[in-house]
């Protein structure tokens, strides 16, 4: 028979009850979790959506019966005790070609905030159209693959799988990876910047440019790769973006001219004019900094670069946020996949020819970098225009947190041992001879 514990005096009780009332009312504000009593909010209907792990199962599976078309590549990176892995799929109608450099390139990127599950969804429906297994409605195969041949697409489904996870465990309005520094704040060009309305739960940088593994790997894809084409893939409005994000202005020129035109042709193809166009800082309402597309434009030096948001109810209370970035009913769910896949093949039909006339290829690198030969450039790079400095200059919201619940953690403690103490002397103090003996 086990022992049973001593009965806890009065004062021994008192930490623990202090543990159980602050600690979780201090861990709520600190998560910046709602009160109780909200309204019930909507959860991921599973008869609509794939599951992160079933999605990429489908995506696997589908490279496996495609591997003619498309080839599937894991990478991973981490640090500081994390990890990210993302998974890139390239299609080449003809998978000898895959690394014919005068091949037009296209880099789609989708899921990099967690809480838009309808992106990844349409990542899913664009590569089943391009192994026809599905078709787009009017398209003749023979037409589709008189463009597709010139094209080398990479589609990364799902940008930020951790940050997809915790939406998935219940945290549904996570937009942010899965230590909270949101990816699209995380890119070099004017990084860090905070606005007057600054949200560290929307929209931490992290602690520097390209803190985080999953912005790390996308930037080497994009090195390697060097695409003509990046389109960054969101929800939570219905709009079509250019640079810049972190200014109101567009850039000069005829680049700028011609991702207006294409734009302008994809808003009355497939958004019935409903959707916004112009610069991201512009049109949205407020500037982002560090964001992947300026970053594209700016530094990649990619001659289209573009941010779609995809979908957004505008009605949905900004706490249910499966419902403001996501359809939630079957009508909505396929009329999204079927206008927005619809807008990448227009894209994929028609961006080679907007880019006729802009040579700013010719001034590029010819050839390549491997993923390996750049990472370790950039390694050496990072360490040599940032080091330690950015690392302990700029201590984030994210750090704060955790040293607001250290301290915490380590008050709750003292205060037990305190009162441990107190009472322990209380029960056994010796009685003290008034005679030494
Ligand atoms: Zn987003």
């Amino acid at each position: 028979m086990a022992r049973r514990p001593p009965p806890l005096s009065p004062s021994a009780v008192l930490p623990f009850l202090l543990l159980q009332i602050l600690l979780p009312a201090c861990l709520l504000v600190a998560r910046g979790e709602p009160n109780r009593g909200a309204p019930r909010l909507t959860p991921i209907d599973l008869d609509l959506y794939h599951s992160s792990a079933r999605l990429m199962e489908e995506i696997k599976a589908l490279a496996h019966r495609h591997p003619d078309k498309l080839t599937m590549n894991n990478f991973r990176s981490g640090n500081r005790g994390y990890r990210a892995e993302l998974a890139v799929v390239t299609y080449c109608r003809n998978v000898r070609e895959i690394n014919d450099k005068s091949k037009f390139r296209i880099l789609l990127s989708f899921g990099q905030h967690g809480r838009e599950l309808i992106t990844s969804e349409v990542a899913l429906r664009i590569l089943s159209i391009l192994t026809e297994e599905q078709f787009l409605p009017n398209v003749d195969s023979v037409s589709l693959n008189s463009f597709l041949d010139k094209l080398i697409i990479k589609v990364v489904p799902m940008e930020n799988v951790n940050g997809r996870r915790l939406v998935e465990a219940g945290d549904l309005c996570e937009r942010r990876n899965g230590r909270g520094v949101d990816l699209n704040r995380n890119w070099s060009v004017d990084w860090g910047k905070k606005e007057k309305d600054y949200d560290p739960y929307e929209e931490n940088p992290g602690t520097g440019p390209f803190s985080e593994p999953e912005s790390q790997i996308m930037r080497k894809l994009a090195t390697s790769f060097n695409p003509h084409i990046w389109v960054n893939v969101h929800s939570g409005m219905e709009a079509l973006f250019m640079p810049y994000d972190h200014k109101n202005t567009t850039p000069l020129g005829l680049p700028s001219t011609r991702m207006t035109l294409l734009l302008k042709e994809l808003n009355v193809l497939h958004c019935q004019n409903r959707c916004m166009i112009g610069s991201g800082g512009g049109s949205v309402g407020y500037l982002a900094h560090g964001t992947a597309t300026d970053y594209m434009y700016d530094i990649a030096r990619v001659p289209m670069a573009f941010t779609f948001e995809i979908y957004g109810d505008g009605a949905a209370s900004p706490k249910d946020c499966f419902k403001m970035f996501n359809p939630t009913d079957i009508s909505t769910y396929n009329r999204v996949l079927s206008d927005w896949s619809a807008a990448f093949f227009t894209i994929f039909k028609h961006g080679p020819r907007y880019l006729d006339e802009i040579h700013l290829k010719d001034s590029r690198p010819s050839s390549w970098e491997s993923m390996d030969e750049y990472l370790e450039g950039y390694l050496m790079d990072r360490s040599s225009r940032y080091g330690k400095k950015m690392e302990v200059l700029d201590f984030g919201m994210q750090e704060i947190r955790t040293y607001f619940r250290l301290f915490l953690l380590s008050f709750v403690l003292l205060m037990f041992m305190f009162c441990s103490r107190i009472s322990k002397s209380k029960l056994s103090r010796p009685v003290v001879p008034s005679v030494p003996v």
